[in-house]
């Protein structure tokens, strides 16, 4: 492509989705460049009312109080998410569990705060995607076991990327950069060359431990520094395996490369849980995805996509 004197990028940095949303876009017209970074924006802040679990009114929040009682009719977007969801689960063999909040919501970790084993052994049975009954004739959702809960903190983000990028390509933009934490898309490449994409040092916050060069791709990171608190040496962390209740350890951090945000958010959770062999395994049987791990010696390994 050309790039005319007076093309831009237009950027913004905001704090939306308990998250840094990061935005760059490129255009010959300053209208069409500051409007493709408003949509962007205006579409974070929509989906974050309709899924985040902290907002009384969002339907994430009336889905937790009401299907484990009755049948709700969901919107045709939460339904398909819903969907997505539990298609994962069968694919990560239940590594990837929106019902993992049945336990998760207990975990506070701003307030230090950890259920006891004596209350997660009481609700881990609540830990099944298979008590999420969806009607598709009616749209709407059940929980066939009413103390299930669910959160889609490991699936949003990829989503709202998603979205944002098509927002952008049906405005006619050919050139952008969409970050929501560790989640990244990209449209086309960087004036003429690719976008450098940073997987963070887990252990040192301003440090990368890999750069990637990328262009029309996307990548999503899990990390066990994102929401984390110690305790007696221990980090009790935000991802957790639907088996046990509890963070895993196998892995530091997981970065997932496909076409998909949303698949890569899910999946960079999942192969979190699944561990190393487990979840490069799966990675590798996957066309068009691949996968870079840290181990938790702070081993780095790379799907066979990756490795020539
Ligand atoms: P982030 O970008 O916030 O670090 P990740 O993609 O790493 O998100 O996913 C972590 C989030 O996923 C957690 O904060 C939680 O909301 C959710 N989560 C944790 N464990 C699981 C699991 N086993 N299955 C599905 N979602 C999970
Ligand atoms: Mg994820």
């Amino acid at each position: 492509m050309s790039y005319a004197a007076n093309a831009k990028w237009y950027s913004e940095n905001a704090a939306i989705m308990g998250t840094n949303i990061y935005v760059e876009v490129w255009s010959e017209d300053p209208i069409q460049g500051q409007l493709g970074v408003k949509t962007v924006l205006a579409e974070m802040e929509r989906i974050n009312q309709l899924m985040s679990p902290y907002i009384e009114s969002s339907e994430l929040s009336k889905i937790n109080n009401i299907a484990g009682r009755e049948a709700l009719v969901i919107s045709p977007e939460m339904f398909e998410l819903l969907d997505k969801s539990i298609k994962i689960s069968e694919l990560t063999k239940g590594a990837f569990d929106i019902t993992f909040a049945s336990v998760g919501y207990l975990y506070n970790y701003k307030e230090n705060q950890r259920p006891d084993d004596k209350t997660i052994d009481s609700l881990l049975s609540a830990i099944n995607y298979k008590h999420i009954q969806l009607n598709a004739e009616k749209s709407s959702v059940k929980f066939l076991n009413d103390k299930v809960k669910i959160d889609l903190g490991g699936i949003a983000k990829g989503h709202a990327v998603d979205n944002a990028i098509s927002l952008l390509e049906r405005m006619g933009i050919t050139n952008a950069l969409v970050t929501a934490g560790g989640d990244t898309r990209l449209l086309g490449d960087r004036q003429g060359k690719p976008w450098i994409v940073g997987i963070r040092d887990p252990r040192n916050r301003d440090k990368q431990a890999v750069l990637l060069p990328m262009e029309s791709s996307a990548m999503s990171t899990s990390g066990d520094y994102e929401r984390y608190f110690e305790e007696d040496g221990q980090r009790y962390h935000h991802i957790l395996s639907p088996k046990t209740g509890k963070s895993t350890y196998d892995v530091q951090s997981v970065s997932i490369i496909g076409p998909s945000s949303t698949y890569n958010d899910a999946l960079s959770t999942a192969v979190f849980v699944m561990g190393l062999r487990e979840g490069l395994g799966l990675i590798n049987r996957i066309d068009g995805y691949d996968a870079v791990v840290m181990d938790n010696q702070r081993k780095m390994h790379y799907s066979t996509g990756l490795q020539q």
